[in-house]
């Protein structure tokens, strides 16, 4: 489908809603982790394959919001959550990075008057195809009635490179880059005070982090820096909070240094690429975020990074 026919469709879909009738998305549960700090918990237990976590902090002088989630109608579900906390005004919309899963949403915030916080790098290998075959494929993974009423949104008012604090009715919120551990453009979201900690897909609950629009020396950079800030909380991208946030950094630096050190073997014993990954289980087809998937397309691109660097090469990729 082309693009134009894709939003077409999407627009004549949302013409047909009565008014109001979009808002009917059930809400998500609201969790709370400090005084006006929350978490809406996705789905646990799928990996990067389920609803994101998004979260939302409540000031005197407005909310902020951390991810849009997959769809408007998620959004609007992820609004109608922080509406049943609070009625204040929701100021900022805070992407922790680009992919669609924890974007697609935006335009919901943006229509209830927020502005964008967020790396200004949207550079992703989904997006290779051109914005239109990246909506159509996300039509289909979400359905259409899901997906009614969307436009990109994530384009920031306010774009982040390295570090931001935003100040806002007396609370602190830092967001900086960690490096381009999951992609190009991440973000990690923290409250020095509440010690409570946002880290987008730099931290997923099973551990192996997608770094194919990444890399593995930029996510070990990303978790020594959330190492560093020591977390009460660390909110990951997809799935369950961590008892201890240091055992999930632990277990994600374990798999990248593990695939690090077996692809620079095989590398310096000259065994190409097919073979390296041969002791994989294949990735699953259509699902190119399952467990299996993001195994072997982590390992393709590590070989790659690896390669290039045993070679004394520039990575041009990043
Ligand atoms: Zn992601």
């Amino acid at each position: 489908m082309l693009f134009s026919s894709v939003l077409a469709s999407l627009h004549l879909a949302a013409a047909t809603l009565a008014p109001g009738e979009s808002l009917r998305a059930p809400p998500f549960v609201a969790r709370r982790l400090a005084e006006g700090v929350y978490a809406v918990m996705g789905d646990t237990g799928r990996g990067s394959e389920g609803r994101p976590n998004a979260g939302f902090i409540v000031t005197r002088e407005g909310v902020v919001v951390i991810e849009a989630l997959a769809s408007p109608r998620q959004g609007e579900a992820l609004l109608r959550t922080i509406r049943g906390v609070t009625r204040q005004p929701v100021r900022w919309l805070v992407l922790t990075h680009h992919h669609p899963d924890h974007t697609f949403g935006a335009i919901v915030f943006r229509r209830a008057g927020a502005k964008v916080i967020a790396h200004p790098d949207r550079q992703m290998l989904a997006s290779e195809g051109g914005e239109d075959a990246l909506v159509a494929d996300w039509v289909r993974v979400m359905g259409l009635d899901a997906m009614r009423g969307f436009e990109f949104a994530d384009t920031p008012d306010r774009p982040v490179t390295t570090s931001d604090s935003l100040l806002l009715g007396g609370r602190t919120i830092v967001i900086s880059h960690p490096g381009a551990g999951h992609s190009a453009g991440d973000l990690i979201v923290w409250l020095p005070k509440e010690r409570v900690l946002f880290a987008g897909d730099l931290l997923i609950e099973d551990g192996v982090t997608m770094v194919v629009d990444g890399s593995a020396r930029d996510l070990e950079r990303g978790l020594a820096k959330i190492d560093s800030l020591q977390p009460r909380v660390a909110v990951p991208g997809h799935g369950a909070i961590p008892a201890r946030p240091g055992d999930l950094v632990a277990r994600t630096r374990a798999y990248i240094t593990g695939l690090e050190s077996n692809m620079r073997a095989a590398i310096e014993k000259g065994v190409p690429m097919r073979r390296a990954l041969a002791s994989l289980p294949p990735a699953d087809e259509s699902r190119p975020v399952s467990l299996n998937s993001r195994r072997r397309r982590n390992a393709a691109r590590v070989y790659v990074e690896e390669e290039r660097d045993y070679m004394g090469l520039e990575d041009s990729t990043r």
